[in-house]
């Protein structure tokens, strides 16, 4: 592959002082999660925005949390069609291999796919909604939460509450997965929903019996 190129100065540079700090002092550690393999408590699924800092914010140690990270956070429904389904696919090596105890479905403000979404939705990105956006078809899972908005409220309250639809349809879909009912059913699996508040540097957690987020 001949459009492979070396890593940008900075980069190499991060890298080695990385190996020779973090790396150096927890070397034991490393060769045991290297040897023992894997045992992660968590799941989380987040966004790609390069804003959720999922580790810094649980403040978690390599071979803690098993993160998946795309547009909005987002779960497709259990669709078994032989397609590639890299979503699916980490979730079910999460819960059938790894056993994890906790999915966490992790939402946040000004997110930039929510936005799209919601442009998509209200007839203001005609590009969104070709079938040639692969963007566009991804948010399409987030439109049954853009019909549940409240017409009265104005255009950022409907962005923020469309970033916490992206959490509950998530919550939703996952429960479309025979595996994670069966998991749920056995005691083995709990599912979490948050929203990160960027700058206030709030979480707000999902509950169900209001059907809506209180601040952690
Ligand atoms: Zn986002």
């Amino acid at each position: 592959m001949e459009q492979a190129r070396p890593l940008p100065k900075y980069l190499v540079q991060r890298y080695q002082g990385w190996k020779a700090t973090t790396f150096a002092d927890n070397k034991v550690w490393y060769k045991r999660l290297a040897e023992e393999g894997q045992r992660p408590h968590s799941m989380v699924i987040s966004c790609c925005d390069s804003r959720i800092h999922v580790t810094s914010i649980f403040g978690a140690d390599s071979g803690e949390f098993f993160i998946h990270r795309n547009i909005a956070n987002l779960v497709p429904p259990y669709e078994p069609t032989g397609d590639r389904h890299g979503t699916s696919a980490a979730l079910e090596y999460a819960i059938t291999s790894l056993n994890i105890a906790h999915v966490i479905v992790m939402g946040h403000s000004n997110c930039g796919g929510v936005a799209g979404c919601h442009a998509m939705c209200s007839g203001n990105a005609p590009e969104l909604d070709k079938a040639s956006s692969f963007v566009g078809r991804w948010m399409d899972i987030l439109r049954p939460g853009f019909e549940r908005l409240d017409e009265k409220h104005d255009h950022d309250q409907q962005i923020m509450a469309l970033e916490k639809e992206a959490v509950k349809i998530s919550l939703e879909n996952l429960m479309t997965f025979p595996f994670v009912v069966k998991a749920i059913e056995g005691d083995k699996l709990m599912l979490h929903g948050l929203w990160a508040d960027i700058s206030a540097g709030e979480l707000h957690e999902y509950i169900p019996e209001e059907n809506d987020f209180r601040p952690i």
